[in-house]
């Protein structure tokens, strides 16, 4: 086995990070191997590991999975809304009793001259270990020593006690008896070593079987799930969250957008009605879709399943391999036809597909617009996308209450004051990546509304007004594009140009952010919409099938707002109910893979009258 991995692990080390933990990801169980055969892996664990994720009892710390392959690993997270919250707790097994030296990976996420906001302790057997973690002077994960620590042969109970209720956060828990031990703390190096402390790096691997397996539990990938359902296909849907809905779900809520073009049948079944974004009636939504998944029998739902990676065969897919969020164990997944639904394009990441981030030059596509000039569109191409958002709500009670002191958050929310969120919270960064750094922008977000709310609070008009709820997860609106066949852009849309192969159609303006601290508002959060309208503005557009499956992935094809566009492109067909068409147009595709035994390209070159017929297409246009 090392001799077979010896000559990836050569590859890999000669490889930018980036690409090592694209690699390596897709072959979680190395761990062994890669620390016998690597000599700067000197790392021979032999203390007692607890990851956070695992705990028994969660308290009222949420596990926040999003940023695994940034961290490390799923994380618990104290998302208290500046009330404390109820301990996290779990006992923890020693073989052998007696002195450790204790290890806390931890995070201030928020470092400056004032008191750390995600401040914690940590209990055994009920006593605290004598320090305050997340309060470490520099902004990254790090372990932090608690010093000795002495524990019995048996059971120990070890909990979590955060103090302010703003985002306090643990990895991870290490006992060791060898307190010049080595440790982790790149995210690659971390993921082996906990999969080695814990077993995981040697356990039996399920591998099972599907005619497609689907990544990405949004309307997209809902939406391609149910119709490859309906056409007899065995269908794993993989959602690593417990929710389905993606950012129309209770825990992200956006109202769904756009036509459901010849859609409406399974649309009506995961959308969601008009109700102000990051209202609460999107718990309802999320009944009814989840209604709509269960009663598809043949799809078999992974939720709390995040995937990490996959293994090829040439230029094809051969297996997804993800891990149950709680547990961390590794399930792989086999089919011919793979969909990337993830929005971020993980699966096309890691496969090695071709893909775009960032904005193309005005010129690349002929996609300039001189009312807004390089906010619309640049000279030259750059790294900026459309940010992302964290949604909160507030509302007035019958009694009066307060709101403690955020001198961490004033320096991102100023003066700057209101009562709720709307679409346009956003962030976006020139020199943050929407995927790598997601976990910054969630933080800066946080920043933003604790110091907008502080701010509202002090109007002794709002002594009332209560928060009652912010999203811990990052809503997303750009990151990967993967490239297919065609490149949709601005003008498919605004000349209404048709395709032979059209499976999606829509109205909705071409729809594109900016932040207003480019023109100088107050705020860096704060977006605007530039809309470049039809005429008439209910004109339809088109998107041909050719976007939908990857250009150089044989067997992956994509929807979502990781479909293949410019980044102008994407502003009209990025909303739900479209990208739910395009799940359904792959979900159809994937049953004619099966069917003969083919993969999309050659739908699109030999059977596109048989897949827009399933669409909802009666007649073929030129
Ligand atoms: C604040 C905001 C306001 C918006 N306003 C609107 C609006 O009003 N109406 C509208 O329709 N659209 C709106 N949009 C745009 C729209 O929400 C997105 O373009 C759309 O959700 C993209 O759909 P998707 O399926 O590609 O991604 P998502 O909705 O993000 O779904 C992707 C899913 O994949 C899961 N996933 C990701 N990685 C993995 C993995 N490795 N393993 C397993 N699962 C994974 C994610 O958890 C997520 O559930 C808005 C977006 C934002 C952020």
């Amino acid at each position: 086995m090392a001799s077979q991995l010896y000559p990836i692990l050569l590859k890999i080390l000669d490889m930018k990070r980036r690409d090592f933990n694209r690699i390596l990801a897709s072959i979680p169980f190395l761990a062994p191997a890669v620390s016998d055969a690597a000599s700067h892996a000197s790392y021979k664990p032999k203390g007692v590991l607890v990851e956070t994720e695992r705990f028994a009892s969660k308290g009222g710390w949420v596990v926040d999975s999003q940023f695994f392959q940034q961290v490390g690993g799923n994380y618990l997270l104290a998302h208290g809304m500046g009330t404390p919250v109820e301990n996290a707790r779990t006992e923890v097994e020693f073989s052998e009793g007696g002195d450790y030296q204790l290890w806390v990976r931890s995070k201030n996420w928020c470092v400056g001259g004032w008191e750390a906001p995600g401040r914690f302790q940590v209990l055994l057997n009920g006593k605290s270990v004598g320090k305050t973690f997340g309060e470490q002077n520099v902004e990254e994960w790090g372990w932090e020593n608690a010093g000795k620590v002495s524990v019995k042969t048996g059971t120990s109970i070890v909990e979590l006690k955060d103090e302010t209720g703003f985002a306090g956060r643990c990895d991870a828990l290490y006992f060791t008896k060898d307190s010049s031990e080595p440790l982790p703390n790149t995210p690659v190096e971390l993921i082996q070593w906990k999969d080695y402390l814990s077993g995981r790096a040697t356990a039996p691997v399920s591998t099972q079987t599907f005619d497609v397996v689907i990544v990405g539990g949004g309307i997209a990938g809902c939406g391609a799930a149910i119709a490859a359902e309906r056409n007899g296909l065995k269908v794993a849907l993989l959602q690593d969250r417990p929710v389905f809905g993606g950012n129309a779900s209770s825990e992200i809520r956006v109202h769904t957008e756009g036509i459901h073009g010849k859609g409406g049948d399974i649309l009506e079944r995961l959308d969601t009605k008009w109700w102000p974004n990051s209202s609460p009636e999107s718990v309802l939504d999320d009944q009814k879709r989840h209604r709509a998944m269960d009663e598809a029998k043949g799809i078999e739902q992974f939720l709390n399943y995040r995937a990490c990676g996959v293994e090829m065969d040439g230029n094809s897919i051969a297996t997804v391999d993800a891990r149950k969020v709680g547990s961390g164990e590794i399930y792989r997944f086999a089919a011919p036809t793979f969909i990337d639904c993830t929005g971020d394009g993980w699966l096309g990441f890691w496969a090695g597909a071709e893909y775009a981030y960032g904005r193309e030059s005005k010129n690349k596509f002929n996609e300039g617009w001189d009312k807004y000039g390089e906010l619309w569109s640049p000279s030259k191409p750059d790294n900026r996308v459309m940010g992302s958002s964290v949604m909160w709500t507030a509302k007035p009670e019958t009694y009066a209450s307060g709101f403690p002191e955020v001198p961490w958050a004033l320096p991102v929310a100023k003066t700057y004051t209101s009562v709720d969120s709307e679409w346009f919270w956003e962030f976006s960064s020139d020199d943050l990546h929407q995927i790598d750094d997601g976990e910054k922008i969630r933080d800066h977000m946080f920043r933003a509304i604790y110091g907008t709310f502080y701010n509202t609070k002090q109007d002794p008009s709002h002594a009332t007004l209560k928060m009652t709820w912010v999203a811990h997860i990052l809503g997303k609106r750009e990151s990967r594009r993967l490239v297919g066949d065609y490149v949709y852009t601005m003008n498919d849309a605004i000349k209404k140009r048709q395709f032979k192969d059209t499976v999606v159609e829509e109205t909705r303006a071409v729809d594109v952010h900016y932040q207003k601290s480019l023109k100088g508002y107050i705020v860096d959060f704060i977006s605007e919409a530039m809309f470049w309208r039809l005429q008439p503005e209910d004109s339809l557009y088109y998107l041909p099938f050719r976007t939908l499956y990857s250009k150089n992935i044989d067997n992956m094809m994509m929807a979502g707002r990781c479909f293949s566009c410019s980044h102008i492109g994407l502003g009209g067909p990025r909303v739900q109910n479209t990208t739910g068409q395009m799940g359904i147009a792959t979900g159809y595709a994937a049953a004619l893979c099966k069917k003969y035994d083919a993969q999309p390209r050659d739908i699109y070159k030999k059977h596109i009258k048989e897949l827009r017929k399933m669409v909802g297409y009666d007649d073929m246009v030129a």
